[in-house]
């Protein structure tokens, strides 16, 4: 291998520089060539191609989101968009690619290099932390951490108040942030897809709540949570079950998506990069790089896609005994 790409696909995520910076530095390091490759499979196709050396990635371990830009493609799900893809790596005289992503991203490499035995290696880049093969996803932490502050904010208003705050935060169909992140922040309830807590529990644990003297509560409900109901509906039900609140609601968003990534993400993307570049170097291929107990692995890119990741039952306790 002479030469490897690297590109950002799907949604973003903080840490992902660093991971660039990562895999660029490490090509350098064991001399061979390095690039960049624009807006994930849609810059492939196109051919929007820029040769990276080590100085290329000054000052942007620190910056949230990419610096190669991200993309949705379509075409990369056809044959004659992954051929157009081929033809232009070729050209390039591109020899491998790490891709930074999801498993959409993941899917789209592990069909390529089936259909072409062109050497692919993943890293996992969500803040959703959904990824099988790897405890921590890039960008998890430090979405983790800003959701953390936020709530700490919103604690504030709530309690000069009075008040019960519903907190929206991301996810998809995945309780991580919000276990977490709710622990972290001393959450009242926490409502995740993985266990449906159920209405009348949640507003009898409220009553408690409130009758235990606490000034204020804040319930974190994760986006894919399973009563069935979006926040402003929770704020409606509670209203009505539960009038001795003043309810309020807060989508955090995509601010979640964002910001400087934490030293974790920095250290963990600074780790995953060398090891993604290192296992192409060793004719490794079609495989995700993970962390699991702290040490790096690699998990075939088929079942990264297709494992599901295990909401943290210990943590789930931990939460339930703090909210006594
Ligand atoms: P996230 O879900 O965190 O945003 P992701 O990588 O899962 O990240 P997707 O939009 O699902 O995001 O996938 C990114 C890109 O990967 C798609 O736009 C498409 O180009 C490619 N891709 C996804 N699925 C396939 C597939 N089945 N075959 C070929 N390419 C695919």
């Amino acid at each position: 291998i002479q030469k490897i790409g690297v590109l950002t696909s799907g949604g973003d995520s903080p840490g992902m520089n660093a991971a660039i910076r990562s895999v660029v530095r490490t090509c350098a390091y064991h001399k061979i060539n390095c690039v960049g490759i624009y807006r994930g499979y849609q810059g492939m196709i196109e051919g929007d191609f820029k040769p990276m050396d080590a100085r290329s990635v000054n000052n942007i371990i620190n910056k949230g989101g990419t610096v190669l830009k991200s993309a949705r493609c379509m075409d990369f799900r056809t044959k004659e968009g992954r051929s157009a893809a081929h033809k232009q790596l070729k050209a390039e005289g591109i020899d491998a690619f790490v891709v930074i992503g999801g498993d959409g991203s993941f899917t789209g490499a592990m069909v390529f290099n089936q259909e072409y035995d062109f050497p692919v290696i993943g890293i996992p880049g969500t803040i959703d932390n959904d990824i099988f093969g790897t405890t921590f996803t890039l960008g998890f932490d430090t979405a983790l951490n800003t959701v953390v502050e936020v709530i700490d904010k919103i604690r504030d208003t709530a309690s000069s108040h009075n008040r019960l705050f519903f907190v929206e935060v991301m996810g998809r169909d995945v309780g991580h942030i919000a276990l977490n992140a709710g622990v972290g922040a001393g959450a009242e309830e926490i409502l995740i897809p993985e266990e449906d807590l159920g209405l009348e529990r949640l507003v009898e644990s409220l009553k408690r709540s409130k009758e235990s003297g606490k000034s204020s509560s804040i319930v974190i409900v994760a986006e894919g949570d399973k009563t069935g109901k979006n926040v402003f509906e929770l704020k409606e039900y509670v209203e009505k079950h539960l009038p001795i609140y003043d309810v309020r609601v807060s989508v955090l968003g995509h601010m979640q998506r964002g910001g400087s990534p934490s030293c974790y993400d920095r250290v963990l993307a600074s780790r995953m990069g060398v090891k993604a570049v290192e296992a192409l170097l060793e004719g490794k291929t079609s495989l995700m790089v993970g962390i699991q107990d702290n040490q790096l692995i690699l998990t075939p890119l088929e079942m990264a896609i297709k494992g599901h990741t295990k909401i943290d039952k210990e943590l789930i306790r931990v939460s339930d005994i703090m909210t006594t």
